[in-house]
């Protein structure tokens, strides 16, 4: 098959670049990807369309699609009157199993093929959710949640269960698992370093949440003898390069130092964020700090399933903090290349041979100076905030087209 169109490529200086040519596609995988050239016998794509890759969201809740949008409530209240509910349907796998098909469907129709996401507590149902994710074909970290006390009787088990079960967990298909300790107000400090064991034992990838709003952070301190949140993962060996902890709003310098010598990632959620009136994080404090910034829509506190317009809160909240944000070449390297090299998805997230062909064919109904050497306006930067979704025609996952446009 071949493919051809304005490329998204990586770039060394600017994150992406934007490149004519075409690639051809065998078996799933992208078998060669030539530029320059003008083609005539593509499959598809052409002059007007631009190739990207799939998207790749860093931090997402899959029994959390149904219930987006609930408003009016802050992160614990939010918690215990609408997640936890929705969470507890999830003790019937075969609930589990439509649930996560119809919620992959919905992103790859965003265009997001590659994601890290929590499933719940229950065993069979984040199976269930890994077979599903699966059986579509894209590229996934799906976790167990660990909850063994401060959430409904229904939705939390005793520390040993839970370990046991989640060091069960094997990959299916592109489906990994996740040691996935829901945060820390809800895990006593056997589970948090019994989760550390797993993760260095196995070497699976961590996932938690992390001083997403004061009120939590306060509790943290009260649960755990005055610690900050950040030594609590810290004592637990959770942090670990591959880690992604969800917002980081609330952290102090020191924090942040711990966090970025350990190589962990915050997962940066901005419309989340604002939904829950959690704040804004500091970008450039993180990246000074070395930390490795990776968006994600955090469904469903996330009301927003396009990961470009999770990319531009990003670049908003950067502004409203008064710094300058990236450009919005680098914001498209986070949410493809960039989230991919976080999850450690080496077969995702970038246009190049032997990637597999996660693809999507995009057809702005904007002038884009493209190809001009000083474009007026920079065509990624338009692409990013004219973003409309209906520009999406297709998403191709392992080469199969998983959704086109009527
Ligand atoms: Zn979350």
């Amino acid at each position: 098959m071949i493919v051809a169109g304005w490329l998204m490529l990586p770039d060394p200086h600017q994150g992406v670049c934007l490149k004519r040519g075409f690639l051809t596609v065998e078996h799933g995988v992208i078998r060669s990807v030539e530029l320059g050239e003008e083609i005539f016998m593509a499959d598809m794509g052409g002059a007007g369309t631009i190739v990207c890759p799939g998207f790749v969201d860093a931090h997402m809740h899959l029994p959390q699609v149904p219930v987006i949008g609930a408003d009016g409530l802050g992160l614990l209240q939010w918690l215990e009157r609408v997640v936890y509910p929705a969470e507890a349907s999830w003790a019937d796998p075969d609930m589990a199993a439509e649930a996560t098909d119809h919620a992959v469907r919905t992103l790859c129709s965003f265009g997001t093929t590659a994601f890290a996401a929590y499933a719940t507590v229950h065993f069979d149902a984040a199976k269930a959710a890994m077979r599903a994710a699966a059986e579509v074909g894209v590229r996934a970290l799906i976790g167990q949640v660990l909850m063994d006390r401060n959430a409904p009787d229904e939705l939390v088990r005793p520390a040993a269960q839970l370990l046991q079960e989640a060091a069960k967990h094997d990959q299916i298909g592109r489906v990994r698992p996740a040691v996935s300790p829901r945060f820390a107000v809800s895990c006593t400090p056997e589970l948090l370093a019994g989760a550390g064991k797993i993760a260095a034992m196995t070497g699976q990838f961590v996932q938690t949440h992390l001083s997403e709003t004061r009120d939590e952070c306060a509790k943290v301190r009260e649960l755990f003898d005055g610690l900050s949140y950040t030594e609590v993962y810290a004592r637990a060996g959770l942090l670990r390069r591959r880690c992604v902890l969800g917002h980081g709003i609330c952290l102090d310098d020191e924090e942040r130092k711990t966090i970025g010598v350990s190589g962990a990632a915050i997962a940066h959620c901005p419309t989340a964020n604002a939904f829950l009136g959690a704040g804004m994080m500091d970008l450039r404090r993180n990246v000074e700090a070395k930390i490795r910034p990776a968006p994600g829509s955090d469904i469903g506190a996330g009301p927003d399933r396009s990961m470009v317009r999770v990319a531009r809160a990003m670049l908003d909240v950067a502004r409203l903090r008064g710094d300058i944000a990236p450009p919005a070449s680098h914001a498209w390297w986070s949410i493809t290349g960039g989230n991919a090299s976080v999850l450690g998805f080496d077969d995702a997230g970038q246009i190049e041979q032997g990637r597999s062909a996660d693809l999507l064919l995009i057809e702005p109904d904007i002038e884009l100076e493209l190809g001009e050497d000083e474009p007026s306006i920079d065509p990624l930067g338009a692409l990013l905030y004219a973003w409309d979704d209906r520009w999406l025609k297709r998403t191709l996952v392992h080469g199969k087209t998983v959704y086109a446009s009527l």
